[in-house]
Order: structure tokens, then C-alpha cells, then sequence
């Protein structure tokens, strides 16, 4: 049940309610629970309570902003595969690898998990507009849930986006606004819309309760691994939010008895060419500093991150680290996750796996820690990716056979051309 709101720079206490930042220090804010209800049914009793709920992420609506009766805004979001990774692990030279593939959520990538809660929020604080500012995948699922909820919605992206991204968030008939612009530039844009207008910017006004909802690939990771928290994790940063968020959530289910210590060590991914919170990491910075983004990676291309300061505090207290991926190595990282593991992932799942490979390599990620990467967004967001020009040369038809109708010419091509990309 939620408590409330707290300041997570100055502790100053609120209601529940859509604020942007604490008025006392203009911090950003958390939710607070009261679980007293859910320690009296002791780990075992919890856990039956878990298991026997829905195969989304409502199953976690216990450690969830609920809003009384009113139903979640729910397209089935969650409960997404945590695979074993044995063919990819054995190139890298990890023995307990595994991949949660968050690109199978409804509006394809795990941004599904936010605006599942967000929306609730909005709804139950009585808005009828919602609206974010987004680089691509939020805008999609944002859109999708306020069709589902029958709300008003604004979305404003920069210009720019890949295809997929414009015309797989217009299907769903909201106001899109395509701002010539940033996403920096965005975001600043859609707080002064926020303050002028009144809606529920999820990821402004509601940001504090959006969030919660990545809690849940923390809890599904340790539940799925048999009620156990993993050794390392490897997952992309583009605000912030959602590497801070596992790692809550395995703090809480570890206060709550339901898994043992949390020893997990925390690793975060960039692109090379918007890596704010890497390069502090590399360079021992204490702050931050803002960059502009060059990167294909457009989903994780947030120059100035709000939660920047607190997932680089996150890497350094749990022994994780930081690394980033150049375009070249993304493609790279998007077609070794497809060609040894049968999972098609957008840029920034090309980041990922990139960086998980630099780390394996590197020896940072030892052979027998258990490893969980999390892949958030679907490959066919981003196919520009692997256009030739994208691809450093190859082109898309590097890894098929071109042929006439005939028995003949399938032979041919067979024993002249081939037979597969190397
Ligand atoms: C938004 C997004 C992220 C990162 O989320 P933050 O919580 O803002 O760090 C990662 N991957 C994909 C595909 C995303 O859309
Ligand atoms: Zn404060």
C-alpha cells in the first residue's frame, strides 16, 4: 500500500500525489509503502501470494502503486522470458549467463513496465490527458496504454526518430509533437507544457511512481532464477531510472525476506557517443556532466540524465561497472545476440550486449558469476541499424542467397556463393 512520497535528497515527507520535485530542496521523489500486511504473511506466504497472481506484472501489484479499485491499465506487460544463454555465454567465456528479453513486451520494448503504473496514476488522480517527453519507446507504449484507457495524449519526440519509432507510436492516434530538437531539448520543452497545461507527464509530474514500475524486472529476475538475486547484472542507461530501479527491487524483496542477501553487482551500459554517466565512472568524477548526443542508439540518448548521479553512486557501491560501445560495436552486439541466441534487439540492446561483452572479456565479469543482461527494446525498431550505411559496409543482403525460380539456380548459387554471413 503507498505511504507516500519522500525526497530522496532531504527526506521531507508528501501525499501521494503528482508533483514534479520536492518543494523544500527541489529533489527528485520516491514512493514510499507500508507492508506490514505482507511481512505478517511471512516469505513462504508471500511468496504463494506472488505466484498465484497474473503472468504480467500486476503478479508484483503488492510492491506496486495500486490505487484502490481501479483496475490497472493493463496490455499484459510483463512476466517477459529469462533465458539461459548457453551460446552466447560460451563466446564470451561466462558459464551462467542470462538474457531477460524484455522485447517481447506489447509495445515491444520494457518501457510497458512504467507506463502500465504511470497510467494507473494518472487515472487515479483524476487526470484525462496524459502526455511524456520521449526518445521512441516511451512515446509508443504511452500511447498505447492511454488508447487502452481512453485518454487524451500528447507525445512529443524529437523529429528525428527512427521510422518505427514515428510511425509505431502514430498508429495508436495520439497528439504527436515532433519537436526539432534533442530529447534534452524535448524534456525541457515538455516541463514548461507540464506547467502550462496541467496533464500527466508520466515521466515529469508522475515520474516518481512511472519508475516504480522497472522494480519489476528485478523482482521477475529473482523469482524466475528460483527466488535468488543474481551476481552481476549489465543493464542500459539512457535516464537512469530503470538500473537503479532492479536493484530496488531486489533490496526490497531481500528486506522482505523473499531472497537471500543482495551481493549484486551493478553494471551499466552506454553508447560511446552519450555516455554522461560511463565517462564519470571512468574518469572518478564525482558529478556529471551533461554531453550532446551522437549515437545511434537514439532510445538511450539522454545527454543530461535525472538519475544519472544516482546510478553512477549504484555502479560504484555495489563493485559494478561502466562501459560504452561504439555504433560500429552496436551492430556488432545486435546481430552476436541474434546469430547465437535467436533474439532480435534494437540499438540499445546492441549497447548492452556489447558492453557485456567488454566486460566478460576484460575478465570485470568473472566466468562463473551469474550474469543477467537485460534486453529492453525489439530489433525491428531500429532496422535502419543494419542498413549498409549504418553497418560499416555490409549490406542486409550480405547473408542471403539472390536467385531466379529454378532448381538450377538455387545450385548453383549453393556452391558459388556464400552460404551465410561469417
Ligand atoms: C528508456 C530505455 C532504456 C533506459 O531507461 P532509463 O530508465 O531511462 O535509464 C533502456 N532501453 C530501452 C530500449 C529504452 O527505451
Ligand atoms: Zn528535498
Amino acid at each position: 500500500m503507498v505511504d507516500g512520497l519522500v525526497c530522496r535528497e532531504c527526506g521531507a515527507r508528501y501525499p501521494a500525489g503528482p508533483r514534479y520535485v520536492c518543494e523544500a530542496c527541489f529533489g527528485p521523489l520516491e514512493v514510499t509503502y507500508r507492508w506490514d500486511h505482507l511481512r505478517d504473511l511471512g516469505p513462504d506466504g508471500l511468496r504463494a501470494r506472488i505466484t498465484a497472481g497474473p503472468p504480467t506484472l500486476w503478479r508484483y501489484g503488492d510492491f506496486l502503486p495500486g490505487f484502490g479499485e481501479t483496475p490497472p491499465v493493463d496490455l499484459g506487460t510483463g512476466f517477459t522470458p529469462l533465458l539461459p544463454a548457453p551460446r552466447l555465454g560460451e563466446r564470451l567465456g561466462l558459464r551462467r549467463l542470462y538474457l531477460k528479453n524484455d522485447a517481447v513486451n506489447p509495445t515491444y520494448s520494457f518501457k510497458d513496465r512504467v507506463v502500465s503504473v504511470a497510467v494507473g496514476a494518472a487515472r487515479a488522480f483524476g487526470f484525462d490527458t496524459v502526455a511524456c517527453a520521449s526518445t521512441g519507446n516511451l512515446a509508443a507504449s504511452l500511447a498505447a496504454h492511454a488508447a487502452r484507457a481512453g485518454l487524451e495524449c500528447y507525445i512529443f519526440v524529437p523529429a528525428d526518430l527512427e521510422r518505427a519509432k514515428l510511425l509505431g507510436t502514430a498508429v495508436y492516434n495520439p497528439t504527436l509533437v515532433a519537436v526539432d530538437g534533442t530529447y534534452d531539448e524535448v524534456n525541457r520543452l515538455a516541463v514548461e507544457v507540464q506547467d502550462r497545461f496541467g496533464w500527466a507527464f508520466v515521466n515529469v509530474n508522475l515520474r516518481a511512481f512511472y519508475s516504480e514500475g522497472s522494480k519489476t524486472l528485478g523482482y521477475e529476475t529473482a523469482e524466475q532464477l528460483g527466488w535468488r538475486a543474481p551476481d552481476h547484472v549489465v543493464v542500459p542507461i539512457a535516464g537512469g531510472s530503470v538500473i537503479t530501479k532492479i536493484h530496488k527491487g531486489l533490496k526490497e524483496w531481500e528486506a522482505l525476506g523473499l531472497i537471500e542477501r543482495v551481493a549484486t553487482r551493478v553494471s551499466g551500459a552506454q553508447a560511446a557517443g552519450c555516455a554522461p554517466v560511463a565517462n564519470a565512472f571512468k574518469s572518478g568524477a564525482r558529478w556529471i556532466t551533461p554531453v550532446r548526443p551522437d549515437t545511434i542508439a537514439r532510445s538511450l540518448a539522454i545527454g543530461n540524465p535525472a538519475d544519472g548521479p544516482f546510478a553512477l553512486e549504484l555502479i560504484r557501491s555495489t563493485g559494478g561497472q561502466a562501459e560504452v560501445a561504439t555504433d560500429a560495436e552496436i551492430v556488432e552486439g545486435i546481430r552476436l545476440l541474434a546469430e547465437t541466441e535467436g533474439i532480435f534487439t534494437e540499438t540499445a540492446g546492441g549497447v548492452t550486449v556489447a558492453v557485456l561483452k567488454k566486460l566478460a572479456e576484460s575478465g570485470r565479469i568473472g566466468r562463473d558469476e551469474l550474469t543477467v543482461a537485460y534486453i529492453t527494446g525489439n530489433g525491428y525498431k531500429t532496422l535502419e541499424a543494419l542498413e549498409p550505411a549504418a553497418a560499416g559496409g555490409r549490406s542486409p543482403g550480405d547473408g542471403w542467397l539472390a536467385i531466379e525460380p529454378s532448381l538450377e539456380a538455387f545450385e548453383a548459387a549453393l556452391s558459388g556463393g556464400r552460404r551465410k554471413t561469417a
